[in-house]
């Protein structure tokens, strides 16, 4: 599967579509950035909270799915606060938006049998 094109709208048009499905709309207006992968160090996603802002670095992902789940990941962040870190509180968020059918990519062979998402920090 291909990776398309993401730009900035396409990012935020689904963090809109994302917001309204999995947060019923309650997300703060969080400004999404489509990055130049190549310019840095290889981190697929980051949320700064400070400028309510999310990067995206779409051409570090393999496919369309990636991006998603990326994304889905640091909205997980916006939602628990980034205090929450990737503790409980985080995860307990990641396996609501599973059961809610989110498209989120599972990996096998972590202690508990599974995991979630990208770990971008
Ligand atoms: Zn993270």
């Amino acid at each position: 599967m291909k990776l398309t094109h993401w730009t900035h709208r396409r990012l935020q048009r689904l963090f809109q579509r994302y917001n309204v499905k999995f947060w019923a709309g309650k997300l703060p207006q969080v400004k999404l950035v489509a990055a130049d992968y190549s310019n840095d160090g290889g981190e697929l996603g980051a949320y700064f909270p400070r400028a309510l802002r999310i990067v995206i670095h779409a051409e570090g992902c393999a496919t369309d799915r990636k991006v998603r789940d990326v994304l889905l990941h640091e909205m997980c962040h916006v939602a628990v606060g980034r205090e929450a870190g990737h503790g409980p509180k985080f995860n307990d968020e990641v396996m609501r938006l599973y059961l809610k059918g989110a498209p989120l990519i599972v990996y096998e062979g972590t202690p508990d049998g599974r995991s979630f998402g990208y770990c971008t920090e």
